[in-house]
């Protein structure tokens, strides 16, 4: 049980390709506990794997946005799949605990339904809408290597990329002092 580091773009491993979970075991079990402990530290609505170094196919999300209560504990899912997504879409500023302070407008669907194990190792499906939609969806993009980044051109991709190594400078050098 820990708070690890939130990988902040650009860093590769954010691009590296995910890996399937074959057993819901120990390690799996540990690092859903380190994903909701980073997540709570970061007040963040959702966080994939890939985002606190590990490159197993899981994310979990904040229980309420997840249509839970807050005393519930995160829902993860683990090699999950986008079963269909509406074709009406929305279209609002998106966020990522990879990208600290950087919003970007992503047109998104409205609607999704995605099927994944749990951490309980049962099979589930949950259909979300608006804001749970486009969580769903964000995470699962964190799975393929996809990026808030993706869905700007080069040239605010190049601003975000300066602000962000500014970021990271001053976090390295509290680590340092
Ligand atoms: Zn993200």
């Amino acid at each position: 049980m820990a708070v690890r580091p939130t990988v902040i773009w650009p860093d590769a491993r954010l691009r590296e390709p995910t890996v399937e979970v074959v057993e819901i075991d120990d390690s799996v079990r540990a690092l859903y506990q380190d994903l909701c402990d980073s997540m709570y530290a970061e007040n963040g609505l959702g966080m994939a794997a890939v985002q606190i170094g590990d490159n197993r196919k899981m994310f979990i999300v904040e229980p309420k946005l997840a249509g839970f209560t807050d005393k519930d504990l995160p829902i993860a899912f683990i090699n999950p799949v986008v079963l269909e997504s509406s074709d009406d879409v929305q279209d609002s500023e998106e966020g990522c605990l990879s990208f600290p302070d950087i919003y970007i407008k992503v047109k998104r669907p409205m609607r999704t339904r995605v099927r994944a194990l749990g951490i309980d190792g049962k099979l589930f499906e949950i259909s979300g809408e608006a804001l749970l939609a486009r969580c769903l969806l964000h995470e699962n993009d964190h799975l393929t290597g996809k990026l808030l980044v993706d869905f700007v051109g080069p040239l605010k991709r190049q601003m975000i990329k300066k602000k962000l190594q500014k970021v990271k400078d001053a976090i390295a050098e509290d680590a340092e002092a």
